[in-house]
């Protein structure tokens, strides 16, 4: 089946009892037993229900994955696969990455003995170079947040699996539609369900995909015993959105294209971070790992100043000041002030995060808006 398909139909059949072709709300915390232990299949809904069993089957299927969890957030998602180390444990990491995982990773998790490595990726021998016997997970966010770099997750994925140290991919920025981890050698696939998948601003929600069935009951036990699940409700909206992913994802690919050209061609701009430039430093790669190169662009203006950024950011009429992305709605953001503000300001300026630095979500609005928008805000 191909991707569109599967996102209408993987893992969904029509309701038994009445037929309807929505998945149902399950809204119940649990299941009622004909005698102890002689149920359905679903004791407490902590560990099953049918709306979240179907949509962690859909995106499973759309990760080209054997086994799916979705979690309460992206970050409870992320927080799973922590969980599965030990103390004494090494995780080597993108250095540019998303600020709240910086966060878990350097105040929550550092503090139970689990030590994190930041590396520039761009450049795989740097992970090579920092590999120690201790190296248990390597944590990949590609295209990056938000200085869009790109990482080749074959080549790291492969310098884990010779070293048999778990590789974990943080696809969220280019969605199933763009990326398929798992395909590229990867053993998880992470998602912050929150952004394109659900795609409608309406949602908060994690996942995680793998092939590996050890890793997958791992996976299972921390979800039922820490408990960070997503309601039934959240699990609804989320196949609804899944409906039109593929859609959503070639317009918001389109604008961005549109946008990130405008941008590099506006007298005021002086850089644009896009994958999609050829000159972008690994363009090549995300050629050949991706479908194609989204619409999350972050650009700084000549003028590069913190004072010249807020002016500008306080001109947008259809692009809405807000933290997140992937919305249908187009969002323009300040890094350095919101999701990045957990981020140390050295280390945000070692990867070249500057404090003047505005990073957009193109939506799927019709783009000549968008960039009469980008004009009135730019001039
Ligand atoms: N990973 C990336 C790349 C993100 O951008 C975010 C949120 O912005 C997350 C993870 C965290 O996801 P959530 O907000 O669903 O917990």
């Amino acid at each position: 089946m191909k991707f569109g398909t599967k996102a209408l139909h993987a893992g969904i059949s029509p309701d038994p009892s009445t037929g309807a072709i929505m998945t149902p709300i399950f809204q119940t915390s649990t299941y009622v037993q004909e005698a102890p232990g002689v149920h359905k299949g679903y004791e407490y809904a902590r560990t099953q229900n049918p709306t979240r069993n179907v949509l962690e089957h859909n995106l499973a299927a759309l990760e080209n994955g054997k086994f799916g969890r979705c979690f309460s957030s992206g970050m409870s998602a992320t927080e799973t696969v922590l969980k599965i180390l030990k103390p004494g444990d090494e995780v080597i990491s993108t250095s540019d990455l998303y600020g709240g995982s910086y966060r878990l990773f350097t105040k929550v998790f550092s503090k139970f003995g689990i030590k994190f490595i930041f590396v520039d990726m761009k450049d795989s021998s740097n992970v090579e170079k920092v590999i120690t016997d201790k190296s248990k997970l390597i944590w990949i966010e590609t295209p990056t947040n938000p200085m869009m770099k790109i990482i080749d997750i074959k080549e790291i994925a492969e310098i884990g699996r010779l070293r048999n140290i778990i590789t974990a991919v943080d696809n969220t920025f280019a969605s199933p539609y763009l990326q398929n981890p798992l395909d590229l050698g990867a053993d998880v696939v992470m998602h912050s369900v929150t952004k394109f998948i659900a795609g409608h601003s309406d949602v908060v929600m994690g996942f995680l995909g793998t092939n590996d069935p050890s890793l997958d009951e791992d996976f299972g036990f921390i979800q039922k015993s820490s408990g960070a699940i997503p309601g039934p409700q959240d699990c609804f909206l989320t196949l609804r959105g899944i409906k039109t992913l593929h859609v959503r994802m070639q317009r918001h690919c389109e604008n961005g294209e549109v946008v990130a050209n405008y941008l590099r061609n506006h007298p005021n701009v002086e850089k644009v971070f896009w994958p999609g430039f050829e000159d972008h430093p690994n363009h090549e790669v995300a050629k050949k790992q991706m479908k194609g190169f989204g619409g999350m662009i972050s650009f700084i203006q000549k003028e590069d100043t913190l004072e010249q950024a807020k002016e500008t950011l306080s001109r947008f009429k259809i692009f809405s000041l807000a933290e997140s992305l992937g919305g249908v709605e187009s969002l323009v953001g300040h890094p350095a002030s919101m999701t990045h503000a957990s981020v140390p300001k050295e280390q945000r300026l070692k990867v070249g995060l500057k404090d003047s630095l505005i990073r957009l979500s193109v939506g799927i609005e019709d783009v000549v808006d968008l960039i009469n928008d980008l004009e009135g805000a730019l001039r």
